[in-house]
């Protein structure tokens, strides 16, 4: 496997020397799901727990999560169905027992979450209300507040840690880089903490644990459905400490994110997919200025094909006319039944000066969801001793090559769950920080602007190796970009890393697989790409990203599934 072509990845974040210290047995990165989960869960086990998180409590994904999650809750549904629904979804490229880990232990931890507070639907009988979403074949996706899932659950892990007096929280804090021992396991973190008093700046905890939670990386594109904060700094710090980053490529891009104007960067509104199941429909221009009809003829589902089909054709559209976006309309609706159906829709388009009663929805495809990331095995545990990494940051292998709708929230759940399990047995004697000779580096940020554009250009849901030679080209020029000290160029560096990965795998995979499409590769090929695409540090400064191939056998072919018959 070919060495990426960027070559000044940072190995470790220029900054401050620590201004203060503290300990804490373990220190969780991130407040979300995954992070909240594990602290709740370990609280118990270890003496003390430290939550850090770069913003507010409730500022990652999981507050925004819409649809739900995913879990066999439901009279006869089964794990087994559930495991070969993802499966099918991950295109082959999912990893068979953290899939059955999934399914089988999720419907136990969607209780717990209940009975820790979290209100879902419920039916009329008094029973979870359940739906269904694309790619799975029964009612197993648990809702709270109609498509406020993600607050409702954020809303309960944040009371629960509040009436937790052994966890400690530290808000406005931004992990910058382990500490690693002479052994390179876990002795510590760094973190910028934008407080008051003792700890205010740079400082230094050291640990005996690490438990990365911190979520996305979705502000690698120019548009995306992720917060501000999902700027892949996990992935990031892992990989600069030694661990391996497994399915980068595979990036879930949705097809209708509202498009609000060519500087409008960062986190973008959602259209949810059920307002094309209401009768929606994507258009290149107005169909009474003669505008086509863009699903017609490519898919037999049309309007609701998969979402990687739909987001295909939009963005092919768009390069065909040199358009930045594509328009959904949806006028036919009427203004009942927009105010009744899609309310939250609604008031969101109009904010923008778009009323879909009357005008069309100016759409593009933006990033959604990371299926890969820091690899684990089973139980959370990465390549560098005493690390951890659980929720949207990790890659257990149950995604594969395509998220399942509504399984990225019970991933959280689950392997947090299982972390807990493992690791006060684990715990590493405290140990010192060995002298840190990584080379430090940054990238200015404002590079940051030009870097999304250009992975939204080269490396976002179109891709051939031309256009990812011309990201790495860019992206090595402004690895070159190096300014001030501070969130911005942190921030910036980390996406720059994550990127130089992501375009590493992304080359390397030379076939077309769930979400990762290569226009020069268009079909898949198991024979040669039935497997992993693992990515680390190089050894020495200057040596970029490596890459490494792991071959494994499909797992979207038939397989016995787990405990009963589909
Ligand atoms: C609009 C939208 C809709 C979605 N709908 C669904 C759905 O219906 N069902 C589903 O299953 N999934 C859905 N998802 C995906 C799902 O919400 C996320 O995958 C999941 O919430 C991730 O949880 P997490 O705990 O891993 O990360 P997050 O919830 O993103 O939390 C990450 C945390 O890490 C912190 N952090 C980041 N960097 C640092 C740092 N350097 N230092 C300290 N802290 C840091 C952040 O501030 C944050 O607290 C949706 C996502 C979006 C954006």
């Amino acid at each position: 496997m070919p060495t990426t072509a960027v070559r000044r990845v940072p190995r470790r974040l220029t900054a401050p020397a620590p201004g203060w210290t503290t300990r804490a047995d373990v220190v969780v990165i991130g407040s979300g799901i995954a992070g909240l989960t594990a602290a709740l869960r370990l609280r118990e086990q270890v003496d003390k727990v430290l939550v850090v998180t770069k913003d507010q409590l409730a500022a990652g994904s999981t507050q925004w999560a819409q649809g739900g999650i995913a879990a066999a809750l439901g009279p006869g549904d089964t794990p087994a169905e559930h495991e070969l629904d993802t499966l099918v979804a991950g295109a082959g490229a999912c990893d068979l027992d953290a899939v059955r880990v999934l399914v089988t232990e999720g419907p136990e931890a969607v209780h717990e979450l209940i009975a820790l507070g979290a209100r879902f639907d419920l039916g009329l009988d008094g029973e979870l209300s359940l739906t269904r979403e694309g790619g799975h074949h029964r009612d197993r996706i648990a809702h709270a507040g109609g498509d406020a899932t993600g607050a409702e659950i954020q809303r309960a892990l944040i009371a629960a840690v509040q009436q937790a007096p052994e966890i400690e929280v530290i808000e406005h804090a931004l992990a910058v880089d382990l500490l690693l021992a002479a052994d390179g396991g876990v002795a510590g973190v760094t973190l910028h903490v934008m407080g008051e008093g003792q700890r205010d700046g740079v400082g230094a905890v050291h640990c005996r644990a690490v438990v990365l939670a911190s979520g996305g990386m979705g502000q690698v594109f120019s548009q995306t459905t992720n917060p501000a904060v999902s700027t892949g700094d996990g992935l990031a710090l892992a990989l600069r400490a030694g661990a391996t980053l497994r399915d980068l490529e595979f990036v879930q891009f949705h097809p209708t994110v509202m498009y609000l104007g060519p500087d409008s960067v960062g986190q973008q509104p959602l259209i949810s997919e059920a307002v094309r199941g209401e009768g929606a429909f994507l258009v290149d221009g107005p169909p009474e200025d003669g505008g086509r009809r863009i699903m017609a003829g490519v898919h037999e589902l049309g309007d609701l094909a998969p979402r990687d089909v739909v987001a295909k054709a939009i963005t092919r559209r768009m390069h065909e006319t040199g358009r930045p976006h594509m328009w959904l309309d949806a006028r036919h609706l009427g203004a009942d039944f927009w105010e009744r159906r899609f309310p939250t829709i609604l008031v969101t388009t109009r904010s923008h000066g778009v009323d879909p009663v009357r005008d069309l929805i100016p759409v593009a495809p933006a990033c959604h969801y990371a299926s890969g990331g820091v690899r684990t095995d089973l139980w959370g545990r990465c390549d560098v001793p005493g690390l951890y990494a659980t929720g949207e940051v990790a890659c257990s292998g149950v995604h594969g090559a395509n998220r399942l709708a509504s399984n990225s929230l019970l991933e959280g759940l689950v392997f947090s769950r299982r972390i807990a399990t493992v690791l006060p047995g684990e715990l590493r004697p405290w140990a010192t920080p060995a002298p840190d000779h990584r080379v430090p580096g940054l990238v200015a940020g404002r590079a940051r602007a030009e870097l999304q554009e250009t992975m939204t250009a080269r490396a976002g849901v179109l891709r051939s190796a031309a256009g990812l030679a011309e990201a790495e080209a860019a992206l090595e020029r402004l690895a070159a970009d190096e300014d001030g000290v501070g969130q911005a160029a942190w921030e910036t560096t980390n996406l720059l890393t994550v990127s130089a990965a992501l375009v590493a795998a992304a080359r390397a995979r030379e076939e077309t697989r769930g979400s990762h499409w290569r226009e020069d590769h268009p079909d898949r090929d198991d024979v040669r790409w039935s497997g992993h695409v693992d990515v680390t540090l190089g050894p020495r400064d200057g040596d970029g990203v490596n890459v490494a191939f792991v071959a494994t056998a499909p797992t979207d072919l038939p397989t016995e599934p787990a405990g009963g018959a589909r």
